[in-house]
């Protein structure tokens, strides 16, 4: 099974692995719960190929940057 992650918020490619033998507890998805595997694994057994959404650096970096962005946009200079 190929294994291809992609970000969840700007879809980029973050990268892949290839398991011959693997099970959910291995990549963490039984962590999840059923709502959340739906939405971030998508498994198709025909091809071979699992989705995995993860969050790349980028996107990473923004989100851990944006309670400052917030804070600005909240200036009651504005409103
Ligand atoms: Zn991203």
């Amino acid at each position: 099974m190929r294994f291809v992650y992609i970000c969840a918020e700007c879809e980029n490619y973050i990268g892949e692995l290839e398991l011959a033998n693997w099970d959910e507890s291995m990549l963490g998805f039984d962590t999840l719960d059923s709502e959340e595997k739906k939405e971030l694994v998508q498994i198709d057994f025909a091809d071979q190929l699992g989705t995995v959404k993860a969050i790349c650096d980028d996107c990473y970096k923004k989100k851990t940057a944006s309670p400052f962005f917030y804070h600005q946009a909240d200036d009651p200079g504005i409103h």
